[in-house]
């Protein structure tokens, strides 16, 4: 093991973050997880919340927050789902800014490394395909989503100009579609909503006609890619992809979902919302030679992993 360290990790309570908490608590650090629990929930850490090297901090980031003990961080506060980050659009773009701005800041009094969660988002509607680090993105910046990409857009600069402003050391990954246990059930992401309403035998509602894409990332892929970037040598600053490039259409999806479930629902046709990207797909080759990493878990294994979970939920509810 390296030697022990302070991790602070902002959204620790939320899906992704729950599971980076334990992961870096299974390698010997001290963790501080810190969150408002807007969307997140102690229900995901319940199991780290007696353990010594866990504090949980419930603290909002867009406050100023101030410590002196910190190694690392981790910044992933932010609301994640289209339902969620549009729930109150002004606090979304308050969090990638002011809160971004604290976190940055508490970065630099400590003299720590600071990993930006951002976001496949900054690419809109992509114009290529698959998307490579390099491309510009094709943003609205007036419509319903804007909000976080545009928010997750000028944390990325925040963060660069820390960086070239203050040396700062930043590390950033654009984070593609990730499901798993913990995943909000109430989220109105595709996979959660699926799933859910597979099991609960309700109708399965496909946005548009069915045919945009998105690359579905396991969990556990991506907690391993974040924890690999982070420790990336001094100057390698990112952005990096970190997704599965398996592309599917969510038309796929809903039957992979049934099929795998075994229900006997319908499927029903929806308005596709404002400014819904047709395709997404990482472009990996920076992933896989800076970090040496590969996203392998196998998608039919993942979702039967999450039915699992949110069978379990469903019974305890
Ligand atoms: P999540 O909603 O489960 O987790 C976000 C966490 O941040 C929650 O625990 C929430 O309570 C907390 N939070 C929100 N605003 C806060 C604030 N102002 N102060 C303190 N805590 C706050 O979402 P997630 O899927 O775990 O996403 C985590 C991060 O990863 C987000 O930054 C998101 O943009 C990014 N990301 C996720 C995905 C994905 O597919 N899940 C894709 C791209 C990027
Ligand atoms: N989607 C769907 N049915 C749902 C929820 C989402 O068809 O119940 C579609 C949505 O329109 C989008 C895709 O699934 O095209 C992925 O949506 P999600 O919200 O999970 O992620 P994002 O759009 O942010 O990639």
């Amino acid at each position: 093991m390296k030697s022990k360290k302070n991790i602070l990790i902002t959204g620790g309570a939320g899906f992704i973050g729950s599971h980076l908490c334990r992961a870096l608590i299974n390698l010997g650090h001290n963790i501080i997880c810190l969150d408002n629990l807007f969307t997140g929930s102690k229900d995901n850490i319940f199991n780290l919340i007696d353990n010594p090297n866990f504090e949980f901090v419930n603290h909002d980031i867009t406050e100023p927050y101030f410590r002196d003990d910190i190694d690392e961080i981790y910044n992933l506060a932010c609301p994640a789902s289209p339902i969620h980050y549009q729930f109150n659009p002004i606090k979304t773009i308050k969090t990638c800014t002011i809160g971004v701005i604290n976190m940055l800041g508490l970065a630099k009094k400590n003299n720590a490394k600071i990993l930006q969660a951002s976001t496949s988002e900054v690419y809109g509607d992509p114009e290529i395909h698959p998307q490579p680090e390099d491309y510009k993105g094709n943003v609205n910046p007036i419509g319903l989503r804007s909000c976080y990409d545009e928010g997750k857009r000028c944390s990325e600069t925040l963060f660069m100009d820390y960086h070239r402003e203050h040396k700062l050391n930043i590390k950033i990954v654009r984070i593609f579609n990730t499901y798993g246990p913990n995943m909000a059930a109430n989220d109105g992401r595709v996979v959660s909503n699926f799933i859910n309403q597979a099991i609960n035998n309700k109708d399965l509602t496909v946005y548009g006609d069915g045919s945009q894409t998105r690359s579905f990332q396991y969990i556990d892929d991506l907690i391993d890619g974040m924890i690999k970037m982070m420790e990336t040598e001094k100057g390698f600053i990112g952005p990096v992809n970190l997704g599965n490039p398996n592309e599917i259409s969510m038309n796929e999806l809903v039957s992979k979902v049934l099929k795998l479930t075994q229900s006997n629902s319908r499927v029903i046709f929806m308005d596709l919302p404002e400014d819904d990207p047709k395709r997404r797909k990482p472009d990996i080759s920076l992933g896989i030679k800076k970090l040496n990493w590969i996203p392998g878990y196998d998608l039919d294994k993942g979702l039967e992993d999450t039915i699992k979970y949110f069978k379990l939920i469903n019974l305890c509810e």
